[in-house]
């Protein structure tokens, strides 16, 4: 983790006790106590909405899940609130497993209606059950306390919540930093690119949603011990949508913009509920249209939200080396030279009337460079997603080490070693090449989302940022470890898409156009490793359009036009064939 973000953490640490002990009046610290509950709830969001790119409206409901459960508990069953926290996280879980199992393969705005859905339900089976006291909710709650001595109102609830926000903190940014946190951030990119490196996406959002209810359980557990009364109100639609603007307005894929957005919100809706009557004359709920016209303003000019303006004068600071001593990953058996490693057999793709892959047939052998060129519009990159599993074949036989793997999906694929570059780089532009190529070793490591918050997965973090700085430097690319990926031009994105590839400890790495974009300099370093890396018994099929390249460093030649085999041998062979040079002088070069 950068240490800035070490440093925030510690300086909100030392700022809980001084704030306690300053002689604020309490209407501030009843203020510090709803930002700080409300900062929970919202630093869930940043994790599933900011991160991962899941837009979410029926988080207020989760919050309402965590207040009724311990307040029924602890009024009708006498139960001590120290226990039901725990009971109220378990039904959060639960509830919030069923939900995101339902919901969560939806795409695009079908998931954030879903969600609107899942609010208003809860909200109005709250207000309709008599058990919940209906939309009066539940009144006489106790405060919390510890050995009969009452921490459930002012500073010494504020320093109980704040602590605990600030674990809340810790723990995200310890997850964001790690195997799994890095594939968390994959999600935003499209699935594809994270799916070919093995990761399963919608285990990932499942599991983000469930932790982002968690956090909103424990808020609305604390909400119903400090207000003494719960209902509905407080965990309807309305609200859901206020939390989704706190993270916005703060800045939706930073931890810190969660406070910030949480504590503008609150002391604007604040002032606003005093002075908009004023000013209007009347009472109503102007604060809602204010703050919508502010959405409005503030998605225009300041997409980032306002964390990002603090966020850029923070020097990011290059990641501690720490992992030179680390041990080496396993790597996996390989085929022995020559051994068939790849079969196509009559591979056909066809969408709808369109057949982009006519009855493809080729083979390649472990050490063997298998070039698969064509004009443009050909069906090389087709061909690939069959192969790689993006996409399932019409037809044919894809068999890959003797296992046909047609209808396996992608991931599945990538683990039993088969890696890929793509034709349009994707990459992770936030984070840097070095986590960007330890993305490809998620395969090769276990560690998940409790080890990540927790810290106790550092020993094998320190592996596998060793397995992608050593590909990294194997390509050629030692210098940009700490580089944004973003930041990167054509060239050496293209390489680390590579390193990445490479991080899986492929038998077998399809590169899709690896020398486009790339200068004369850098092919020639290119062609380079790839003789390297096929001497050390790699095999590869490379799609390009660099004809010097190809003629270089490919064994074998696949020659595709319109979906259709045109002829396939060695180099030598293939560009002597007059119906090569026909297809390829019609159309380009
Ligand atoms: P190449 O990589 O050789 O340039 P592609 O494999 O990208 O060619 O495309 C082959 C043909 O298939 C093109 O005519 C393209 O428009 C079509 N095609 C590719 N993907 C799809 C898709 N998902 N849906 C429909 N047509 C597609
Ligand atoms: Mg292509």
């Amino acid at each position: 983790m950068p240490k800035h973000q070490h440093l925030g953490l510690l300086i909100l640490a030392l700022a809980i006790p001084v704030i306690a002990l300053l002689p604020l009046p309490d209407f501030w610290i009843t203020q510090l106590n709803m930002i700080g509950m409300y900062s929970m709830t919202v630093l869930g969001l940043v994790l599933l909405t900011g991160v991962g790119g899941l837009t979410s409206f029926g988080q207020a409901a989760f919050v309402g899940i965590g207040a009724y459960t311990t307040a029924w508990l602890t009024l009708n069953l006498g139960m001590s609130p120290w226990i039901t926290l725990f009971i109220g996280l378990a039904l959060t879980a639960g509830s919030a497993l069923i939900v995101g199992l339902i919901t969560l393969r939806m795409s695009g705005h079908y998931l954030p209606l879903a969600t609107i859905a899942w609010g208003l339900s809860l909200y109005y089976l709250m207000g309709n059950l008599d058990a919940l006291g209906k939309y009066d909710g539940l009144l006489g709650i106790q405060s919390l306390s510890v050995a009969g001595f009452d921490i459930g109102q002012g500073r010494a609830f504020f320093v109980l919540t704040w602590f605990i926000l600030l674990a809340f903190a810790a723990a995200l940014l310890h997850l964001l930093d790690s195997r799994a946190g890095r594939a968390i951030r994959s999600l935003k990119s499209g699935s594809q690119m994270a799916e070919a490196m093995g990761i399963s996406t919608f285990r990932y959002k499942v599991t983000i949603f469930v932790l982002a209810a968690l956090f909103a359980s424990v808020a609305g557990w604390l909400l119903a011990h400090f207000q003494r009364t719960v209902n509905p109100s407080a965990f309807g639609l309305k609200m859901g949508i206020e939390y989704l603007f706190m993270a916005v307005i703060g800045g939706v894929g930073h931890v810190w913009g969660a406070i910030v957005g949480a504590g503008l919100i609150r002391v604007l809706e604040d002032q606003l509920q005093v002075l908009l009557p004023k000013l209007m004359g009347t009472s109503g709920s102007y604060e809602v249209i204010v703050f919508g016209v502010a959405l409005v303003v503030m998605l225009k000019y300041l997409p980032d939200g306002l964390w990002s303006m603090v966020g850029k004068h923070i020097p990011a600071k290059p990641r501690k080396v720490d992992w030179q001593h680390a041990a080496a990953l396993p790597e996996r058996a390989k085929p022995a030279n020559g051994e068939l490693v790849l079969d196509v057999q009559k591979a056909r793709m066809q969408f709808g009337g369109l057949v982009a892959v006519n009855d493809i047939s080729f083979q390649i052998h472990a050490g063997q460079i298998v070039g698969l060129i064509g004009p443009n519009g050909a069906g090389k990159s087709t061909t690939f997603n069959l192969i790689t599993g993006v996409l399932p074949a019409t037809s044919g036989e894809v068999r890959f080490q003797g296992r046909n793997v047609i209808g396996t999906p992608s991931r599945d694929i990538a683990q039993l070693g088969m890696a890929r570059t793509f034709q349009h780089v994707k990459m992770i532009p936030d984070m840097t090449v070095l986590e960007n190529v330890a993305l490809g070793a998620h395969t090769r490591g276990r560690k998940g989302v409790l080890p990540a918050m927790l810290r106790t997965n550092r020993a094998e973090e320190r592996q596998l940022f060793r397995e992608a700085q050593r590909q990294l430097e194997r390509i050629g690319m030692g210098e940009y470890l700490h580089e944004q990926a973003g930041n990167l031009a054509m060239g050496p994105q293209r390489l680390m898409e590579i390193a990445r590839a490479l991080c899986a400890d492929p038998t077998l790495l399809l590169l899709d156009e690896p020398a486009a974009g790339l200068r004369h300099k850098e092919k020639q370093a290119l062609a380079d490793v790839l003789r390297q890396l096929k001497g050390e018994g790699m095999s590869i099929l490379l799609v390009e359009h660099d004809m010097d390249l190809v003629m270089q460093i490919c064994d074998h030649l696949v020659v595709m036009e319109f979906g259709t085999l045109l002829t396939q041998g060695p180099p030598e062979q293939v560009q002597q064939d007059p119906k090569v040079r026909a297809a390829y002088l019609g159309t380009e070069h």
